[in-house]
């Protein structure tokens, strides 16, 4: 009888081994469909193919087991299994941190941005509006600054929600940019809202900005993949931290590594501040990705007083930047007054950054 419970007991050990053997080879080939489907971009999860998967075994079935018993099996074995063809997707992908040998460093036009460099700070108004309120601020930031740490942020095409509203000042602004940085040799960033403005952009705006309601004109994102030019790309503010990372693999994926993510809060039932800045965007990244981060600490709160507070926690999390607007009369500002920051409110928060000042 022991024997016979022996013999039994022995061919199931041998056949939980070959179901191991089986369900690793399967393991495999999931990961190979994930590879594939990540690099033409295809969804993960394909619910009508496991529903002809679990009909063609219902219909091969010899019985020993119910339907039920069938279907509740092969459903278990599906969901391991696209647990893990998920996690290879995004292991496949070219901004995940497993594909590059060390994090990567965004150089625009020489300040260097990412892990190991010390924070920058993108500041400038929301929109550029006269040289005069250009040159007023840079004198201030040229003489407290350092230069290496430094870029000049300046809306020129401003997605506004109304279409009313002033809405940058566009040519005559770049033209504006130009003049201005043969005087005061900052480094530029700018929002770029269409792929027809890359020309006009090129050797004049430094960093590219992708505003938060383009994270997903994807058409935009291949475009500026195409170029070599550092690319700002902000996450919207209804996007997963996963869903920014596919985003950004739109430039990756077409050439451009040269990307820097950018937190500025998403939205929530928090009426207090304009968005809800998400700090734990930040090393969320960095657990995943090896591009940089910075946290835009203006549009996340909309309110000069949390700016100080917020900044500290994004170096905190571990950002290698911050974005603020900085306006030298915000009850003037042509766009975003009550959230920009006067000369007095930025010296403030410099403190930040330069503690020992
Ligand atoms: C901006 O930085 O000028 C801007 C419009 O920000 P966002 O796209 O994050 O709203
Ligand atoms: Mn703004």
């Amino acid at each position: 009888m022991d024997e016979e419970l022996d013999k039994i007991r022995r061919q199931i050990d041998d056949l939980n081994l070959r179901l191991l053997r089986l369900l690793e080879e399967r393991a495999d080939l999931v990961k190979q469909v994930a590879a594939v489907k990540s690099s033409i971009q295809a969804p993960a999860c394909d619910p009508k193919r496991e529903d002809r998967m679990i009909t063609r075994l219902l219909e091969q079935s010899r019985g020993s087991l119910t339907d039920g018993q069938i279907i509740g099996l092969f459903r278990h074995i599906f969901s391991v299994f696209r647990n893990l063809a998920e996690q290879v997707g995004l292991e496949g992908l070219g901004v995940h941190l497993s594909r590059a040998p060390s994090a990567t460093v965004v150089d625009v036009a020489g300040v260097k941005i990412g892990p190991g460099r010390p924070p920058a700070i993108l500041a400038g108004p929301c929109a550029l509006e006269s040289q005069e309120q250009a040159e007023e601020l840079l004198a201030y930031f040229t003489r407290e600054l350092p230069a290496d740490r430094f870029v000049f942020r300046c809306g020129l095409y401003k997605p506004r929600t109304s279409p009313y509203s002033f809405a940058g000042l566009g040519p005559q602004g770049l033209e504006l940019v130009a003049r201005l940085k043969k005087i005061y040799k900052i480094p530029v960033v700018s929002e770029i809202t269409s792929p027809k403005l890359m020309d006009n952009f090129e050797g004049v705006i430094d960093l590219w900005q992708v505003g938060a309601r383009n994270m997903t004109n994807f058409e935009l994102l291949r475009e500026l993949g195409r170029t070599r030019t550092p690319i700002l790309l902000k996450r919207s503010y209804a996007a997963t931290v996963e869903e920014l990372l596919l985003a950004a693999e739109y430039i990756y994926a077409q050439g451009n590594p040269h990307i820097i993510l950018c937190e500025r809060g998403i939205r929530t039932f928090e009426s207090w501040t304009r968005f809800t800045l998400d700090i734990s965007a930040v090393p969320l990244v960095k657990s995943t990705s090896h591009l940089p981060i910075i946290v835009d600490i203006s549009h996340s709160t909309g309110r000069p007083d949390l700016a100080g507070a917020v900044a500290g926690a994004a170096l905190a999390a571990g950002a290698d930047g911050i974005m603020v607007e900085v306006h030298p009369q915000p009850d003037r500002a042509l766009s975003d007054g009550f959230q920009q920051l006067s000369l007095d409110q930025f010296a403030r928060i410099k403190k930040v950054f330069f503690p020992s000042k």
